[in-house]
């Protein structure tokens, strides 16, 4: 690990004063990625700005929304009252993710902002256009079983490894940031990027911005939600595909719904298309496996990954079965 300076900042506005007069300056909330990154000489920052003083450790009701501070812990998010309450999905997609230990470290901001689990980006004698622009990809012709099948590039194929941002892209969740220009606003569904020729970046969030707090809208889903995580373990594993489902039902018909997919792309993949076919249908087996087809449209495998053509449809269908209660 490289030498580095240490500071931890009281409010804001200095930790984004310390951002804007280093480029090369991180935020340390739980650490779990960062420092891990730091040890396998992934990410070198000269400066640690400890962020875990500050006061964005609340989880309060808006008008018609629910507010959580950027500081919160993933399990004090996951098994808060008001969470479970308004926003069940959340709850059920933190718990998937990682274990109770690093749960309790893990901060919403720390979260949304972690890295992808593509074993050449850790593997710092191999090339990556991720670690190091420029050097190539060397999981398109290797070892690329977690990878994507959609939205992918010549120059990345890595998959967001989060459980919370599949829920959090399904609920139209808003992340709140505020930096050197003041504070803004981005959609869940915005703020991951598709790799394209720069797949070194992951976000739309500016180097010189901190993530305050997350938002999400009330919905009527609370009843009919479900966090389906496929992995090679029943715990401490990351998804091989993950689907989160919320749907609200009038009777056996579909009122309205969200689906999203986690291990199948550079950020949580929303699948638009098969929400809309969906609305309005009677919930059925039939309807389900006609909504996966349409959000398999476009899927491109690399080899090792070649199981997630049949893994992800059957996993969207079960969800569906699952968060609907239809049963055959
Ligand atoms: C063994 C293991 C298994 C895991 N399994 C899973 C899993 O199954 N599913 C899953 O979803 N996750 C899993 N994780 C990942 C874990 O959820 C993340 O490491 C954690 O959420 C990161 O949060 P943190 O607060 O520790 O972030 P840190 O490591 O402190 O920071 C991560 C990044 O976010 C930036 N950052 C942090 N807070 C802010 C902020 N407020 N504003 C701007 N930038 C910020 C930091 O600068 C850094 O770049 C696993 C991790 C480990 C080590
Ligand atoms: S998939 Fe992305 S992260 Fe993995 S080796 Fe290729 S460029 Fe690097």
């Amino acid at each position: 690990m490289n030498n580095f300076q240490y500071t931890r900042v009281k409010s804001p506005a200095t930790a984004i004063t310390e951002l804007s007069k280093n480029p090369a300056a991180k935020l340390l909330a739980g650490g779990t990625n960062l420092i891990d990154l730091m040890k396998y000489g992934v990410m070198s920052p000269d400066k640690l700005v400890d962020i875990n003083r500050l006061e964005f450790s609340d989880i309060k009701r808006g008008q018609g929304t629910l507010h959580i501070g950027s500081m919160v812990r993933n399990s004090v998010a996951a098994a808060d009252a008001t969470v479970l309450e308004y926003q069940p999905l959340l709850s059920q997609a933190m718990l998937a993710g990682a274990s109770a230990q690093l749960r309790n470290k893990a901060s919403m901001g720390g979260n949304l902002l972690q890295r992808t689990r593509c074993p050449y980006f850790y593997d710092i004698t191999a090339d990556c256009n991720k670690r190091a622009p420029g050097t190539g990809c060397s999981a398109l012709e290797g070892f690329n079983r977690m990878h994507a099948i959609f939205g992918a590039s010549s120059s990345c194929i890595a998959v967001n490894p989060s459980d919370m941002n599949v829920a959090l892209v399904a609920l139209d969740a808003v992340v709140q940031v505020s930096g050197p220009k003041g504070n803004r606003s981005i959609m869940m569904a915005d703020f991951h990027r598709l790799p394209g020729t720069h797949p070194e970046l992951d976000s739309t969030l500016d180097k010189k911005e901190i993530i305050t707090g997350i938002v999400i809208p009330d919905n009527a889903f609370a009843k009919h939600t479900t966090y389906l995580k496929v992995r090679d373990r029943a715990s401490y594993a990351f998804a091989l595909i993950s689907v989160a489902a919320a749907l609200e039902m009038d009777g056996s018909t579909i009122k309205d719904l969200r689906l999203a997919m986690g291990g199948v792309a550079h950020k949580p993949w929303r699948l638009t298309e098969a929400e809309n076919f969906l609305k309005g249908k009677t919930a059925s087996v039939a309807n389900f496996k006609l909504a996966a087809e349409l959000a398999m449209k476009g899927a491109k495998s690399y080899g090792h990954n070649d199981f997630k053509l049949k893994l992800a449809p059957n996993s969207i269908i079960q969800a569906l079965k699952t968060a609907s209660g239809v049963k055959a």
